[in-house]
């Protein structure tokens, strides 16, 4: 089942949602995406917990 990780659910304003195949596919693409457009150089781990808290699973479109 796919991820999603809607960035706004932890960093209020931003539209970016971010999909992968797994947790931790969508984990490292958030990872990505905080360094480079939240210039975050390091993810503290209360943050990790946030972002994990934040990602459900893809809902199919039907
Ligand atoms: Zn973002």
């Amino acid at each position: 089942m796919a991820k999603v990780l809607r960035c706004g659910d932890i960093m209020p304003g931003c539209d970016t949602v971010i999909e992968g195949k797994t947790e931790d596919e969508v984990f490292a693409k958030a990872e990505q995406h905080v360094h480079k457009e939240h210039n975050m150089h390091f993810i503290l781990p209360s943050m990790m917990n946030e972002i994990e808290a934040a990602i459900k699973e893809k809902q199919p479109k039907t």
